[in-house]
């Protein structure tokens, strides 16, 4: 595992002992495998320009045409794919890649990082079925990762194919020097938010006047942010900024987002890179395996998920160091707890890291799928058990065969079907089944929603935004899993309103801690009904409620939870009318701080406070993976769990607002509107928690 970091010579450091390995046996294999087509392109092209003799390389991605997948079964000796077509096309038909299979000496994964979550575990289990497949035909290939660093690159790795792995993580390459600003974006004088709550200037308005400034200064910038709509309103922005002060160079600022043409993409880089563009807003399309670094400046509206992708972003610029010149980096906090908090903790980004990629394969929700896929390969025979979770894996296999999807014989585990399964399971989907949303005018499908998510996401009324365009949801028929909308842009947002309980199925992973805190990890059900939708002006004024009359969602998934006796939060000074309100502002927070520990979005998991928990007891908080069976998020809280509180902690008492503000404890997505919330009790609550758990840990944990 080779965990360093960007422009450090990570592709060298495989491509190296894997070539020798083509050199010494000419019929060997290498299998490539990256997480987007892009970075697949861009290995290939750096591959044959090394005109190596014997060296033949080929793609096999769902672009590449026919005759060129047939070649690359037959000829190729290094294939580079990605973990959907190994998952849809490779394994299924693994016959027709033995050459391949039998002499593979290298897998390759790069960019690991982007295997997290849900998606990670699919690929996790993806690259077990690919190791027992390369077993039966008699290799046992050496996997290489490579990786942005991480909090514990040798285990994430190591979870991703079951095996111990080694992690190299010193970093020996030379940096251009460069100053990196955390910046947090001025209150506005006239507005107003929630409650009265102060609102910062966008975090995209703020980026396109320093990228303004910057281009008029002469500097190459690149400015990420996180749509398709706000590249083109910054880049807009930016061009109307300059028509005042140096209309010369407006012309010289364009938008850049996913969605081009390859010609349209290297037309743009080339501009950038040799000058004749001095500024770009980008979505985060540029972040992978795109050639181009070097810039002067790099601004990064708003945290894109991961500390990982800050680095990658901040790596776009950096003059060499014998310009004797240093490059800029500007992070833009957005107006979230989890920006705010890195403004104001710059440890978090410069330290060591504390994300780590999480996933977790024997959710038997995704474990279940690969193994029908696995069994369509070849059947399960006992020995085949350890590589996909040991034991435990055979409740889900009872399942299986009791669902008749699979055949119990002597020899092991059949595949009771015709054909193989592997098109019903989306490694990208958050698994259990999908609502479509179409378009009603032109029956376009612009894209898909989890099934649990689907009321309050797509609900009737709601505004959907699609890759920066806008549309309002006609109709939702939950049984047909079809949500219709139409292109609409109203002066409003829509955020749903919903009851939700969490009944925690078994509590034996609970510990006490101080007499007076208890802390749980493991199974729960949380039953969520959508009972109506707000609308709000963008400043967050409150225009209407509507009703709905929606179905009750009951999602089994993973939760981690802690829980307070009443009586010292009464001694610690929090009343008992403050409870409620203290509990959610907790919650909120807490939600908004774990993706920096999880490297999840805070849209992944979600939450639930009460004074009074019916399975616990007590004041309680917990905080819930947002997928079936769960995707290693709520256990990465509790394993982080004072270093997690701690950050909470501070995000909500460092933040200057009098009474909460959406940099702090008011959540976009709260199904009770933000209310009730009580941002100084939320403190003392934390107090408590933080004193209980493990005091001397948590202020370790974060060096202050
Ligand atoms: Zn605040
Ligand atoms: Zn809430």
């Amino acid at each position: 595992m080779l965990a360093t970091g960007t422009a450090s010579g990570k592709s060298l450091a495989y491509q190296l002992p894997a070539l020798a390995a083509l050199t010494a046996d000419p019929r060997a294999c290498v299998l490539y495998l990256a997480p987007t087509k892009a970075l697949g392109a861009d290995q290939l092209e750096s591959l044959e320009s090394l005109k190596l003799p014997g060296l033949r390389a080929a793609g096999y991605d769902g672009d590449t045409p026919i005759p060129e997948r047939d070649w690359a079964r037959s000829h190729a000796n290094w294939v580079l794919t990605n973990p959907d077509m190994l998952h849809r096309g490779m394994l299924p038909g693994h016959a027709r890649w033995a050459r391949v299979l039998r002499r593979l000496a290298f897998v390759v994964v790069d960019e690991c990082h982007a295997y997290r979550g849900v998606f990670g575990s699919h690929v996790a289990l993806v690259l077990r079925r690919l190791i027992r497949l390369a077993r039966m035909y008699g290799s046992d290939p050496v996997f290489v990762f490579a990786s942005a660093t991480s909090a514990d690159p040798a285990g994430s790795a190591g979870r991703l194919i079951g095996r111990p792995v080694i992690a190299i993580t010193e970093d020996g390459a030379p940096r251009p020097g460069a100053d990196f600003v955390l910046w947090e974006p001025a209150v506005l004088p006239d507005a107003q938010g929630q409650d009265g709550a102060p609102v910062r200037r966008s975090a995209p308005a703020e980026a396109a006047r320093m990228m303004a400034d910057l281009v008029a200064a002469g500097a190459r910038t690149l400015t990420f942010v996180r749509s398709r709509h706000a590249a083109e309103q910054t880049a807009l922005s930016a061009q109307r900024r300059l028509n005042e002060v140096a209309p010369e160079l407006a012309q010289r600022v364009a938008a850049y987002r996913g969605g081009y043409l390859p010609e349209e993409r290297r037309e743009l880089e080339r501009a950038l890179g040799c000058g004749e563009l001095l500024g770009v807003a980008s979505t985060n399309a540029l972040e992978l395996g795109v050639d181009i670094a070097g810039l002067d400046a790099a601004v990064l509206a708003g945290y894109p998920g991961t500390l990982a992708s800050v680095w990658q972003q901040a790596g776009r610029a950096g003059r060499r160091a014998s310009s004797g010149r240093r490059a800029l980096v500007v992070f833009v906090a957005r107006d979230d707890p989890l920006d705010s908090y890195l403004v104001h903790h710059p440890e978090t980004v410069f330290g060591r890291p504390m994300e780590a990629a999480v996933i977790d394969p024997t959710n038997p929700f995704i474990l279940g799928p690969h193994l029908a896929c696995a069994a369509a390969e070849r059947h399960l025979s006992e020995d085949d058990l350890d590589l996909f979770g040991g034991p435990a894996i055979k409740p889900v296999l009872a399942g299986l065969v009791d669902r008749r999807v699979l055949r119990r014989r002597p020899k092991g585990y059949f595949w009771a079907e015709a054909g193989h399964p592997a098109d019903t399971v989306d490694l990208r989907g958050g698994g259990g089944g999908q609502v479509a949303i179409v378009d009603s005018g032109s029956g376009r499908l612009l894209g898909t929603v989890d099934l649990h998510r689907a009321p309050s996401a797509v609900h009737a009324g709601a505004v959907h935004l699609h890759r920066g365009d806008s549309y309002v949801v006609q109709d939702l028929d939950l049984r047909m899993g079809v949500a219709l909308v139409r292109p609409e842009r109203p002066e409003w947002t829509t955020i749903a309103r919903s009851t939700s309980t969490v009944s925690i199925a078994s509590v034996h992973d609970e510990r006490e801690f101080g007499g007076n805190v208890r802390v749980g990890v493991g199974p729960v059900e949380v039953t969520e009904q959508v009972v109506g939708y707000l609308r709000r002006r963008p400043g967050g004024e409150l225009l209407d409620v509507i009703g709905l009359d929606m179905p009750r969602q009951t999602l089994h998934t993973r939760a981690v939870w802690y829980t307070i006796r009443l009586d010292s939060l009464l001694a610690a000074g929090v009343c008992e009318s403050r409870v409620p309100g203290a509990l959610h502002a907790a919650e909120h927070a807490a939600i908004g701080l774990l993706p920096l520990f999880a490297g999840c979005d805070r849209w992944d998991i979600g939450g639930l406070s009460t004074a009074l928990h019916a399975d616990t007891g007590e004041p309680t908080v917990i905080v819930y993976d947002g997928y079936p069976g769960g995707a290693g998020f709520a256990d990465r809280g509790h394993e982080m769990l004072a270093a997690w509180l701690s950050a909470v902690r501070g995000a909500v008492a460092d933040c200057p607002c009098e009474a909460g503000c959406p940099s702090c404890v008011q959540s976009p997505k709260c199904g009770n509107g933000n209310h009730p919330l009580d941002k100084d009790a939320a403190v003392i609550v934390l107090d408590v928690v933080l004193n209980a758990i493990a005091p001397v840990r948590a202020v370790a944990a974060l060096g202050r």
